[in-house]
């Protein structure tokens, strides 16, 4: 390799870990002579790709960032009062640099190890007491994906409430048609597989009867009005139906409470919390709703228990409720949502405090009173008479004023020749409102405006029958740091207390938690990025568009696929839209009865799911003894149902993280048979460059880009599940109205394949890290990350397998990118579980691998590629120590109650304790290892009980006091 070359690679040799020697002599540990010979033993040759993706070559860091800056360029940040779900924001620096740039925020797992997760618990509960605060309704979750998909969780979650099993005899929901239209498109794409039929209307004109369960308005709504919905709720409350309030949480501050006027569940966004819009996303959707439906509600919330001394200790709550558990079951298929994105906005308000946002809130709404007023006077209506921050101006000539803004480098929103939107935010100035005034007075002619402001009172836009009168946020986390020095401090607080990637290996099977490099992050942040409405005109996101086609292409090479969706925002949502696109296809192609889904036994919940969401049947497939999916149930089956089959779901390599030998078979069986191949993405770290979904002979799938491609996971999102087809079937891909131009119109839209996000690229910002990852390693980095993944797991198996069985490995004896390590086998010895197995990985500092999945008292270890020798031998030196513990409790040695896997994790508080009684010592607790001295992480609470939690569920910030005296009691 001459200089030049070294170079370029460098940024492979900074992604992967082991380096040239280590990797010799893992090979040995392993028992091969070469990395090829690795992977001929683990990868049946009859599906390795015959080249390697057309990827292009790599760069360095400072190649791809220079690169970038010319490309972000090519976006125009214009001023945008487009509004309509996306605003302009002040992102405080201080959250800015210490939570979205920071890793230590950035790069933890979901919050399922709770002991070692309180600091995102704490302020995940932060944003559950904001949003149930500001709505007036008592149980919030922890985020969901937007706004859109938060309505269509409203709506479904009521549905199932009141059709319980059976036909449904209340099938109707009403739309009221001055909803953000990017919410209609999603409701009317969520409804119709699962037979819920919608009815479009004005709220003031609709009389409900008793075949609807229920209603959904916008407040204040898509034009920007303020209306009175008292007497509309009522009225769907007298037919026992149920009204979904979409809001905004800003506006909130100012009116009347969605709980206050009776809303049964209030959904919207938290962006303006904070978060730039970057053209679509990420940021979070909320969900606020009654205590009735606390065990129904979609997504993950944070509830407060208590640990093993009695202390305060969150985690998630409920757990029962999700998808992973209830499978077909489900309701729901929301896994991943904006965990990251909802701290930021929980940030925003901890910083600002109730007042301040008042403020805010005041200060946009008396502007954009100022701006009607001055328009009125050059002869403009504006057609909203209450109103908060949205005007809805009626002209003559729009395509006139539409020149003379964006001349000016200003965006208004065009609803049609005749009337144009404007939404102020927190981001518009006084001088802001006069340069509007001055390009409406330079459309009609006019010479100067004169305007005043008034900057005391509420004005009258806000009418009587909306003036919030409650309080809010009057808990103490709201009013204590709103110094610059107090918030970073609060900020650090709380990430010391989470293990993230900043301290050691989250060795999660399925999730791939590889390296999230700084330089993939950085571009995120920029303006150039980050201030895009997802809505701005297509010559003004030139940048953009170059990115999503290069990224396009990129995930149609390494898939082996033709066409690919960047619409999905997460995993489960890829999923869900590949089904609906088999859906479509076999609609038109004659075979609209093809409604069955294969899905092995062993696959992910998230799986059957959203099966059931797209309309369809699930029919289980067995697995043999090695794992593998049973051939003969599936080519049963399949023939079994050859008139009705639809598609296989498969995970490859396997979710048991073997590549079976007989996937081609399967594909030919499913084909035979009528159905499609839709291969679940989780798994493509083993296949990236190797093989390929298209190569084993799949039809479709979902690319977790926060698995494979190095977008962070954030502690439970944002996420993007991309999905990639061949040819056929690319033409009923997901739609979305601001892209194809479809008339909104005329409901429903005939033409629409409909939307599953709200925007047309869902969390469109975030796309920049996996195109950063595939440019940085080039074709042949992707192909090595592939490489080292499968290394590192076969390095730690063949390390581990002297102490566990590990579980289901291919024919030559190897695992793929992940493998199983089985536990079962000492409980009835020693008594330990897989739960304190995870738990004493706490005190050795490591996260716990993937708990039970897919197989009941298992760990799943995913090293990743990142991963270098030193951290992989520490993890197994540390489940190597934590099996001699096991042992000595199986001898006898230490009692099968009081030891340290018993009692793990042990905090500081308890190891410091004057009193020390159990049969072990102090230093054995706590420093088990020697490597341990060096990078202590303590995890700041014991043992979390999490039934008490759920017997006394509380999902909102409580006075201290008051929790203690309950609990007393
Ligand atoms: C992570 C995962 C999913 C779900 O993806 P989300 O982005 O969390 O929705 C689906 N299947 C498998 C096998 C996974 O590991």
């Amino acid at each position: 390799m001459n200089v030049f070359d070294i170079q370029t690679n460098e940024f492979r040799s900074r992604h992967i870990g082991p380096n040239e020697a280590e990797t010799g002599q893992m090979l040995e540990t392993i028992g091969v002579s070469s990395l090829e010979e690795l992977i001929e033993k683990t990868i049946p040759s009859s599906i390795i790709s015959e080249k390697t993706p057309a990827l292009p070559g790599a760069q360095n860091e400072y190649e791809y960032l220079q690169e970038l800056k010319k490309i972000a360029e090519q976006n125009k940040v214009f001023k945008s009062y487009i509004g309509q779900g996306y605003y302009g924001t002040i992102t405080p620096s201080v959250i800015l640099r210490n939570v979205f740039e920071n890793p230590g925020w950035y790069t933890q797992y979901t919050p399922y190890q709770a002991e070692i997760s309180q600091g995102r618990l704490e302020s995940l509960l932060n944003f559950q007491t904001i949003v149930a605060d500001l709505t007036a309704l008592p149980f919030s979750n922890a985020s969901l994906l937007d706004e859109a998909t938060a309505a269509a969780e409203a709506m479904s979650m009521l549905f199932h409430h009141v059709n319980k099993a059976g036909t449904p005899g209340k099938p109707k929901f009403f739309v009221d048609t001055a909803l953000f239209p990017q919410t209609i498109d999603v409701l009317i794409t969520r409804a119709a597989p699962i037979g819920i039929e919608l009815v479009f209307g004005a709220y003031q004109d609709i009389s409900v009867d008793d075949s609807f369960f229920g209603a959904i308005v916008q407040y204040p709504d898509n034009n920007g009005s303020v209306n009175d919905y008292r007497s509309f709720i009522n009225e769907v409350h007298n037919i026992n139906g149920y009204v979904v309030m979409a809001t905004d949480l800003l506006a909130l501050t100012l009116l009347t409470a969605p709980g206050e006027l009776g809303a049964d569940v209030a959904i919207g966004s938290a962006q303006r919390f904070g978060v730039p819009p970057g053209y679509g996303g990420p940021h979070a959707g909320f969900f606020a709703t009654k205590e009735e439906f606390k065990r129904n509600m979609p997504g993950r919330i944070i509830g407060i228990s208590i640990d093993a001394q009695g202390s305060r200790a969150l985690r998630m709550a409920l757990q029962t409720r999700e998808q992973h558990i209830k499978r077909e079951k489900a309701t729901s298929n929301i896994c991943t949502a904006q965990a990251l994105l909802a701290n930021m906005a929980a940030m925003y308000a901890v910083y600002h405090g109730p007042e301040k946002l008042k403020q805010i809130a005041t200060r946009i709404t008396v502007l954009a009173k100022t701006l009607s007023d001055g328009l009125n006077e050059l002869g403009y209506i504006n057609v909203n008479s209450y109103y908060f921050d949205t005007l809805k101006v009626q002209v003559n000539n729009a395509s006139k004023i539409k020149s003379i803004a964006e001349n000016n480098e200003v965006n208004f929103r065009y609803f049609d020749e005749k009337y144009i939107g404007i939404s102020l935010d927190e981001t518009t100035s006084q001088e802001d409102v006069l340069n509007i005034l001055y390009l409406f007075a330079e459309a009609s002619g006019h010479s100067g405006v004169s305007l005043t402001f008034n900057e005391d009172d509420l004005p009258d836009n806000i009418p009587d029958h909306a003036i919030r009168h409650s309080g809010y946020l009057s808990h103490q986390v709201f009013n204590s740091h709103h110094s610059e020095t107090e918030m970073m401090r609060y900020i650090r607080l709380l990430e010391n207390k989470d293990l993230s990637l900043i301290t050691s290996m989250i060795s999660l099977g399925s999730c791939t938690m590889k390296l999230n490099a700084a330089t993939e992050m950085i571009p995120v942040s920029w303006p150039g990025f980050a201030q895009i409405h997802p809505f701005a005109p297509a010559y003004q996101v030139k940048g953009y568009t170059y990115i999503i086609n290069a990224l396009s292409e990129y995930l149609c090479d390494i898939t082996g696929f033709d066409a690919c969706s960047l619409q999905p925002n997460s995993g489960a949502q890829g999923e869900y839209a590949g089904l609906l696109t088999i859906n479509r296809y076999h609609k038109a192609t004659g075979n609209e009865n093809r409604n069955v889904v294969l899905i092995p036994i062993s696959a992910h919940g998230t799986n059957p799911a959203s099966a059931v969401l797209a309309g369809m049947k699930v029919v289980v497939v067995k697995s043999d003894e090695e794992g593998h999916i049973d051939v003969a149930d599936l080519k049963t089956k399949a023939e079994q149902y050859t008139d009705t089959l639809a598609a296989l779901m498969v995970t490859y390599p396997s979710t048991h993280g073997v590549f079976e030998e007989s996937i081609k078979d399967i594909c030919r069986i499913i084909h035979d048979n009528g159905g499609q191949v839709y291969m679940d993405g989780a798994n493509m770290n083993a296949q990236c460059g190797l093989t390929s979904p298209g190569t084993i002979g799949a039809d479709i799938c979902h690319l977790n880009l926060h698995k494979t491609f190095a977008i962070p996971h954030g502690g439970g999102g944002p996420g993007m599940g991309p999905i990639c087809a061949k040819e056929h079937l690319a033409a009923y891909f997901p739609s979305h109205i601001f892209n194809d131009k479809i008339e909104l119109r005329a409901h429903p839209f005939p033409d629409s394949h409909g939307a599953v996000s709200a925007a047309p690229y869902g969390s469109a910002s975030i796309l920049l890290i996996s195109y950063a990852y595939i440019r940085l390693l080039g074709a042949g980095g992707v192909k090595a990350a592939t490489q080292y993944a499968i290394l590192n797991a076969n390095y730690m198996r063949s390390r581990l397998e002297k102490y566990f069985d590990i579980l289901y490995l291919g024919a030559n004896g190897t695992c793929a990118h992940e493998f199983i390590v089985d536990l079962r086998p000492f409980k009835p010895t020693s008594g330990v579980e897989a739960e304190d197995v995870a738990k004493r990985l706490m005190d050795y500092g490591f996260h716990a691998p993937t708990m039970s999945f897919p197989v009941p008292g298992t760990i799943m270890i995913e090293p990743t590629e990142s991963e270098d020798k030193a951290e992989l031998d520490r993890f197994c030196d540390a489940l190597i120590s934590i099996y001699h513990e096991i042992k000595a409790i199986e001898e006898g040695k230490i009692s099968k109650t009081d030891n340290p896997l018993k009692n793990a994790p042990h905090t500081l508080q308890i190891v410091c304790a004057d009193e020390w009684t159990h049969p072990y010592s102090r230093q054995e607790a706590a420093f088990p290892l020697s490597y341990i001295t060096n990078n202590k992480f303590w995890p700041s609470v014991s043992r979390i009980n999490n039934t008490y939690g759920d017997r006394n569920l509380v999902c909102t910030c409580e006075p201290v006091e008051s929790y203690m005296e309950a609990e007393k009691s």
